[in-house]
């Protein structure tokens, strides 16, 4: 296959082989934007070169030739002694992965060519500035050598000049610090910095590829549920230079506001300045609208091609560009990561633009991003002591103690404290760190810093640009107006407003939530709530799948009606017998007599009567499905231990133990070694005479009082875990005969959850006896697993998620392959036997958006999560329709 492509040659849909910031270089050049000239080789090359350590043996050839062809039109040749040509080395998969991988800037420059870029630019200083920016990249990327090195001189070089600016280092001491660097380079690997441009080009190369498989990134897919084997492209593109006074700069840009989505020019701009300089804020930049002051013609220039891109790509566009001496060169373009906020105003404000229309809308919105939008904001009216503003960066309120190191978040996360990460800048080594924090707070950099960016990415809390505050990472403290906050201290962040708080400020719901609850209207005049009520109103449109909620108290139920739920999809009634009923529960499990179980019952009956009473009012005219009592009985009992222990203690005082030991004898009796797998569900009601027919008794009476009242209660009565159609016939037969006996004369469905792998295998007998099914995907991952969720997901699933055996946990999102190919042969089986079998889910996988594609496309009839997801099923349930 061919491994390289002339920008010339690409263009925005070969994503996968050109990667993204390839396929849309390729883009910019065929639309006539100046993109500085250049070529790109495969993520095919580099998955080659992954899986046999080389590089692929026909690659050599096809460079040389896009080498040949670069110099050519540029006029020059790499490395040239008197005019040298350069060109960057840059990463670039298929997936952004902000900041993660590498680059390398100024290839070809040597001892020879610095003169000769000197020269020609008429600039030394820059010349030296380009140079020892390769030698220290080239360091770092390509020879693995520790960063500080080289910061650690120039820091060096700064100090004995009495300054803190990059800006006063002369080209005298540039020209010394690339001695420095080369003497390192000499020091750390044995070897010279390599002279000949086209070695380094090739190196620089083989580093892009390798940075694949870079901790960090590594990381960051996991943490992004990026598939681990893309690769990435490398693009060779030949240099423009911002760097050469202050008639130059280079800067970034988006075409809408990434964290609001109001439309406006937003970016940050940096004269006299190369590539990196801006995202890693080490100097502050200034607002793009600044940059019309500066320079008008690249102003208009790149106001012209930013409204060109968001007209070509439909979307909000994120942009590098430089100016070389007042001309303007677009680096990079990608339709830009946003905020959950950003991307509900953005898909309706194109809408209304005429751009898209609103299928196209619901597409760009995700329920994960609507799920953010219902956390907690700060309570406005609050007594609060706000120490600073700066820039909201990404949304969020988020409280924690002070920690200066990535290293610290981390330690303090794994002992469940909560975090905020403060530091002066971040950069990519601080991934962990920033994913273990509560949120992060920075000194330095805008809204495109790498905090910024990748906390965005990660929908998490930041306030960056922060310069009132002085950060002591040393000292372990912070200074700001007169304040002193020490590590460990808590604070609380506001990623909307910028604003930052000493100590702990309490929530209240956000907007979203209050338009759910029905107390904001849509158009109060809240622009966000405005654009989630369109979205969700049109998904409610589109949608097949119902969304029915789990839910087993009347405020819950009330709160998802509320939200939109369509029923209750799972009411558990084990909650039901705990409290002050369990004394009755115990009565029941130790009664030797149909007597004493009897009257134990009938203790329990009413009070079960008056929950579903209040249960099937809250959902008057909707469906209830109700599950009977499923856990283990053991989980109703003492711990054995304790008992034991107590029973013991009243011997040796020579006293007699009494209902203790009675109690003890019943609860060793009841052990099980696998009460996950043991006598549950079905099986209990089957084993204890009268249990099932008491709850449906209550169940049943209640509706009929509930009719009585002229409401409209809905009953479905859901008989768990059965495996054997045998199973469902009997306790069926019992649930019927309690109905005729209770008198109720319309018709209940009775139906059964699916969750053994035997049930969804045998699902056509199972339809006999059912009228619906609700698959069960807690149990079912257990049971098709054969892992017990609460032994398992502390004790080895991160490293399962490390070795790629698990992409997400199981119990997340729904194992598509077989805890779903068990889901969709249990659907077809089923509706072989009864066409119009109705089919739910009632797993917490039913609030997943992954998951609820998923249901949609195996063509269940409805999902059923908590009360809080129900907005977002309705959102990804229209989506998956489109
Ligand atoms: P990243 O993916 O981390 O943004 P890039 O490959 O985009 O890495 O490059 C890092 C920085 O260097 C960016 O600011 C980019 O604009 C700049 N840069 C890359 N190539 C060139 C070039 N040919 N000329 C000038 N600046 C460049
Ligand atoms: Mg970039
Ligand atoms: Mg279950």
């Amino acid at each position: 296959p061919k491994l390289v492509y002339d920008f010339a040659e690409g263009n925005k849909e070969m994503l996968e082989l050109l990667g993204g910031k390839g396929a849309n270089l390729a883009e910019m050049t065929n639309l006539g934007l100046p993109v500085p000239p250049g070529f790109t080789i495969t993520a095919e090359a580099c998955r080659a070169y992954l899986a046999t350590g080389s590089v692929p043996p026909e690659l050599a050839d096809e460079i040389d030739h896009h080498v040949d062809a670069l110099q050519q039109r540029m006029g020059k040749k790499l490395g040239q002694a008197d005019d040298p040509l350069l060109v960057s080395v840059r990463s670039g998969a298929a997936v952004s992965m902000p900041g993660m991988m590498e680059t390398v800037l100024n290839v070809g420059l040597n001892d020879d060519s610095v003169n000769g870029l000197a020269h020609q630019s008429g600039n030394p200083r820059f010349a030296w500035d380009a140079y020892r920016r390769l030698v220290q990249m080239f360091g770092k990327t390509v020879l693995d050598m520790d960063g500080d090195i080289f910061e650690d001189a120039i820091e060096a070089a700064k100090a004995a000049k009495g300054t803190r600016n990059d800006l006063d280092l002369d080209a005298d001491d540039l020209k010394a610090l690339v001695d420095t660097f080369k003497k390192a380079v000499h020091d750390a690997t044995g070897r010279e910095f390599p002279q000949d441009p086209r070695t380094q080009m090739d190196l620089a190369i083989e580093a892009v590829f390798r940075s694949w498989n870079a901790d960090r990134a590594v990381l960051y897919r996991r943490q992004e549920r990026i598939p681990t084997d893309l690769g990435t492209a490398v693009n060779i593109c030949s240099m423009v230079f911002g760097n050469l006074g202050m008639d130059s700069g280079t800067g970034v840009a988006f075409t809408r506001d990434p964290a609001t989505g109001q439309s406006g020019v937003y970016g940050d701009y940096l004269q006299n300045a190369q590539g990196e300089d801006v995202v890693a804020g080490i100097r502050n930049t200034v607002p793009l609208a600044d940059l019309e002051q500066l320079d008008k013609t690249s102003y208009d220039d790149l106001m012209a091609i930013m409204a060109k891109l968001e007209g070509h790509y439909r979307d909000l566009c994120d942009i590098e560009f430089t100016v070389e001496r007042g001309k303007l060169w677009m680096l990079q373009t990608r339709v830009g990561k946003r905020t959950a906020a950003a991307a509900f105003r953005i898909a309706t404000s194109l809408v209304d633009e005429g751009v898209i229309d609103t299928d196209e809308a619901l597409k760009r919105v995700k329920g994960a991003q609507l799920a953010q939008l219902m956390f907690p904001r700060f309570d406005a009216d609050a007594d609060k002591e706000r120490i600073t503003k700066a820039i909201g960066a990404s949304p969020g309120a988020a409280t924690g103690k002070v920690v200066f190191t990535s290293a610290g978040a981390v330690e303090a996360a794994e002992k469940g404290e909560k975090v905020i990460l403060v530091r002066r800048e971040t950069n990519p080594d601080d991934l962990h760190g920033m994913i273990a924090a509560q949120g992060i707070l920075t000194s330095r950099g805008g809204k495109t810093s790498h905090a910024a960016v990748v906390a965005r990415g990660m929908g998490k809390t930041c306030v960056c640009g922060a310069e009132e505050l002085d950060v002591n990472v040393a000292q372990g403290l912070i200074k700001v107006n007169g304040t002193v906050i020490e590590a460990g201290q808590t604070i609380s962040i506001d990623g909307t407003t910028g604003e930052v708080f000493k100590g702990e400020v309490p929530v209240v719901p956000s907007p979203v939530v209050q338009y759910f609850e029905g107390s904001l209207a849509p158009d109060a005049g809240d622009e966000l709530v405005a654009s989630v009520h369109r979205l969700i109103t049109h998904a409610d449109e589109v949608r097949r799948l119902g969304v029915r909620t789990n839910a087993d108290t009347a405020d819950d139920a009330a709160r998802a009606r509320r939200f939109g739920a369509a029923g209750i999809g799972l009411c558990r009634t084990e909650h039901m017998f705990l409290g002050e009923r369990r004394e009755s529960v115990e009565r029941l499990i130790l009664a030797d007599n149909d007597a004493e179980r009897e009257a134990a019952l009938a203790e329990l009956e009413p009070l079960q009567r008056d929950d579903f009473l209040e249960l099937l009012a809250a959902m008057d005219g909707l469906p209830v499905t109700i599950r009977l009592i499923d856990p283990p009985l053991h989980e109703f009992l003492p711990s054995m231990e304790e008992l034991a222990v107590k029973v013991a203690l009243a011997r040796e005082r020579g006293q007699e133990p009494g209902h203790d030991a009675a109690l003890l004898t019943a609860v060793e009796r009841l052990h099980e070694e696998n009460p996950m797998l043991g006598l549950r569900g079905v099986r209990l009601g089957l084993v204890i005479p009268g249990l099932f027919a008491m709850q449906v008794r209550a169940i049943a009476s209640a509706a009929v009082e509930l009719k009585r009242q002229g409401k409209d209660p809905r009953p479905e009565i859901m008989i768990p875990l059965v495996g054997a159609v045998q199973e469902l016939h009997l306790a069926r037969d019992e649930v019927e005969a309690v109905l005729a006996e209770v008198g109720v004369e319309w018709s209940i469905p009775i139906g059964t959850m699916i969750e053994l792998p035997r049930a969804a295998v045998i699902a056509d007998q199972i339809a006999e006896a059912a009228d619906f099914f609700s698959f069960g995907t807690n149990d079912l991952t257990q049971t098709t697993w054969g892992f017990s969720r609460d032994d398992v997901e502390g004790a080895f699933f991160s490293r399962y998620l490390e070795k790629g055996i698990f992409a997400v946990s199981p119990f997340e999102s729904i194992d598509r392959e077989g805890v779903g190919a068990l889901v969709r042969t249990g659907a077809e089986r089923g509706r072989a036997t009864k066409p119009d079998l109705k089919l739910g889910i009632c797993g917490e996988h039913g609030g997943d958006p992954d998951s609820i594609q998923f249901f949609h496309e195996v063509g269940l009839d409805y999902v059923s999560c908590s009360p809080f997801r129900i907005p977002v099923a309705r959102l990804e349930a229209g989506r998956s329709a489109l």
